[in-house]
């Protein structure tokens, strides 16, 4: 494992902080710090102005290939670049799950064309998408999914119909990638297609769902004879790329979010010597522990990220997601505990949740999306310990 960087290195690190200083300022100096967990619905159009920013500065896409818009950057330069990005308060990036889900499957997956097509409104801030998995009764039994894709011969191309749930962003994005059954005689992960579906089209409907902190970040999604402007792979390989795309979800882009958990600890602490919880030897152990598991978790996303490409540390990786997810919901409670009574008012007008108030109520949903906790456990079991298959029904 790599945990230190050369001069090169940290020449590019004096490159990206630079630019950082410069950029985050003026019209984007409100948005410093802005948009992370439980504050996602702020400054919509201002976060998406600071997309385009970032790719007139060369600063989206940072570890594509150059071939594609990216810098085709180390992984060490990578590891670097989101450092300083949380370092400067770089604001929650809208632009994320295309840039780190649909791109990097697209390039792994697409036909030329269709990496033409898609690659530069991604790259260049432009074009935002949304992630069409879970279904009402497809979520941790992703195989149960029930989405229809037909061919009609009409129009010359793949139609969906059916409903999404929990699909983050939806109310933003131009795009959404959906996994969609072409064979409705299969069962499970067989005779499914994974989709390109243009979201501003009279069979896309999006209806919001209010969430714990009173704001909307998922929604429902329904499809009736919506277009499929591509489909990825063939029909039947909806499932392989599928489950490609979840591979790329702890890639890299997860060192940026223990960036943004570094500073959201830094606060706890601000406040916790500010009001005097600093001095409760409950609070202060909690404090040192969340230190402690973020080094944890910072460690171990390197060992993964900087090892063999051979899927030998693939065990490893398994336990990530359940460690930081449980790693953050405490964190949210330790903020309410630091809090203390504080944490149960709303103080001033106009009464809104506090962003400590917020972080709390949505880190409850951390060990939910991107796989449950149980679920997890189960994977850590069978796929990483050998132990025997949970009863399937
Ligand atoms: C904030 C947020 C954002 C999200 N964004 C998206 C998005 O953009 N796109 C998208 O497609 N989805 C998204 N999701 C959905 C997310 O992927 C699902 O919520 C998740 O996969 C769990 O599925 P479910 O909600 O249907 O719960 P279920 O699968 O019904 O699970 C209910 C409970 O049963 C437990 N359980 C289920 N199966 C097992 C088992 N085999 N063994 C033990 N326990 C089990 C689960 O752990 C859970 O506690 C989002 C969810 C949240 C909370």
């Amino acid at each position: 494992m790599k945990l230190s960087f050369d001069t090169a290195d940290e020449q590019f690190r004096t490159e990206i902080a630079g630019w950082l200083a410069n950029n985050l300022s003026g019209e984007f100096e409100t948005i410093r710090f802005r948009g992370g967990p439980g504050d996602e619905h702020m400054f919509g159009e201002e976060r998406k102005r600071w997309e385009q920013q970032m790719a007139q500065g060369g600063w989206t896409c940072v570890g594509w290939p150059e071939e594609y818009g990216g810098r085709g950057l180390s992984i060490e330069q990578q590891v670097i670049f989101h450092e300083e990005y949380a370092r400067a308060g770089g604001p929650g990036r809208v632009g994320h799950i295309g840039e780190g889900l649909a791109g990097p499957t697209i390039i792994e997956f697409g036909t030329a064309e269709q990496k033409q097509k898609y690659l530069p409104g991604i790259r260049n801030g432009t074009e935002l998408w949304c992630q069409g998995y879970s279904e009402p009764s497809a979520g941790s039994d992703l195989a149960n999914v029930k989405t229809k894709a037909e061919y009609d011969q009409g129009r010359q191309a793949w139609c969906i119909s059916g409903q999404k749930v929990w699909t983050s962003l939806a109310h933003e994005s131009d795009w959404c990638f959906v996994i969609a059954r072409t064979d409705p005689q299969s069962q499970r992960h067989h005779g499914l297609g994974f989709f390109l579906v243009n979201m501003h089209q009279p069979g896309v409907e999006v209806r919001p769902i209010t969430q714990l902190t009173g704001t909307s970040e998922f929604n429902e999604v329904f499809f009736d004879q919506a277009l499929a402007e591509d489909i990825l792979g063939e029909p039947g390989e909806g499932w392989k790329i599928g489950m490609a795309l979840l591979g790329f979800e702890r890639g890299v882009s997860t060192l940026g979010q223990q960036m943004a958990f570094q500073n959201e600890l830094d606060e706890i602490i601000a406040l916790a010597r500010r009001n005097g919880a600093a001095q409760e030897p409950d609070i202060r152990q909690r404090i040192s522990e969340a230190h402690i598991g973020l080094r944890l978790m910072r460690y171990n996303a390197m060992r993964m990220l900087s090892g063999p490409a051979d899927g030998s540390l693939d065990s490893a990786a398994l336990v990530y997601k359940l460690h930081w997810a449980s790693w953050h919901r405490s964190l949210g409670k330790l903020a309410m505990d630091v809090l203390g009574s504080e944490g149960e008012l709303l103080m001033e007008p106009p009464y809104e949740l506090s962003r400590l108030q917020s972080l709390f109520l949505f880190t409850r949903s951390d060990t939910i999306y991107g796989g449950t906790n149980q679920v997890q456990r189960n994977i850590i079991a069978e796929r990483g310990l050998g132990m025997p298959k949970e009863p399937r029904g």
